[in-house]
């Protein structure tokens, strides 16, 4: 163990979006039982981690100046957990170049806290195996394991415990992403108010999702994109209403609120098709960035490994 000040590992991580996302009671411990299908897209960050003098994290790209720097950012948090669990005391230093929206619904500061891990592990050469790991994961955060996987797949629990989900061939997506975020627990919490009195019933996957997946049938997967934040996220935001709509009317197959907003995701036929609504949501500034995407992509993997001793 132990290395120069130069070395360095970087690592890509994808946002998700959630194709479905069911909520179930609140339970004691303050969190809600969810079912969900996580995808990941390749809107990605990379996160650099390297040796350094003093412990510090710096972010740059488009929505650098809406995330904390230093100990309060995940991917900070992910990298002391690590090293304190390794047993290492040499200082780390966290670059993230960010591309993934912030409060966006996407999972962007979940995907950093994942790269972090991942580049802090490689970087310092632990040990851990993928079981610990994906421990530490759950530690941070309930969209951390995801992260480090990519892929598809069946998130329950508190949506980190992970199985994976066969698909076939990629899909195309749409993103309309606002400048204004939605706190995720402020979206639970109106979920819950929307609910009032009414029973809740423990989560369980949709039928049909797996069916469209396994057999790449775009189609049938855009009859079946569900999420129960949707109503809170709108009911919160009211102009997501308007966004989910726009996106039909201009010939997206499906429309969703991704995870708690304010992210809106499009399904489309193709690439052509998605190059199109791109074009046409951002000439009728729909929404305040337009991207488009596509998925499943792989989850966190090391882009650069720079080792010296
Ligand atoms: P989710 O989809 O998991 O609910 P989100 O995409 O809505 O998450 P994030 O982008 O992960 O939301 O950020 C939520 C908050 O976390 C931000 O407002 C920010 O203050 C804080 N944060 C801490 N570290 C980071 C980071 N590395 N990237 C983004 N936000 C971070």
């Amino acid at each position: 163990m132990g290395s120069s000040l130069s070395s360095q590992v970087t690592v890509k991580v994808p946002a998700k979006v959630n194709l479905e996302l069911r909520v179930g009671p609140l339970r004691d411990d303050g969190f809600h039982a969810i079912s969900t299908v996580f995808h990941a897209v390749d809107l990605c960050d990379e996160v650099t981690v390297r040796s350094d003098r003093d412990w510090s994290c710096q972010t740059t790209g488009p929505f650098s100046d809406k995330v904390p720097n230093g100990d309060d950012n995940l991917a900070m948090t992910a990298v002391r957990l690590l090293a304190r669990r390794a047993g290492i005391e040499e200082p780390l230093a966290v670059e993230i170049a960010k591309s993934i929206p912030v409060a966006g619904g996407m999972a962007g500061g979940s995907a950093d806290a994942a790269g972090a891990l991942l580049a802090a592990d490689a970087l310092l050469q632990t040990g851990f195996n993928k079981r610990e790991l994906h421990s530490l994961a759950s530690e941070l955060g309930s969209d951390v394991p995801f992260a480090l996987y990519g892929g598809t797949a069946i998130g329950s629990g508190r949506g980190e415990q992970l199985a994976p989900v066969l698909t076939k061939g990629s899909f195309e997506w749409v993103f309309a992403l606002h400048h204004e975020g939605l706190s995720t627990p402020a979206v639970y919490a109106e979920c819950d108010r929307l609910r009032g009195d009414d029973p809740v019933d423990e989560p369980v996957p949709g039928e049909g999702l797996m069916t469209a997946l396994r057999a790449g049938d775009v189609d049938a997967l855009a009859r079946r994109l569900h999420n129960d934040l949707q109503d809170a996220a709108c009911s919160l935001l009211p102009r997501l209403w308007d966004t989910l709509d726009a996106g039909i009317d201009a010939g997206a197959l499906g429309a969703i609120v991704s995870g708690s907003g304010p992210t809106v995701a499009f399904l489309c036929a193709d690439r052509s098709e998605a190059l199109d609504l791109m074009v046409t949501l951002t000439a009728g500034k729909v929404a305040d960035v337009v991207v488009s995407a596509s998925g499943p992509v792989h989850g966190a993997h090391v882009i650069h490994d720079v080792r010296r001793r």
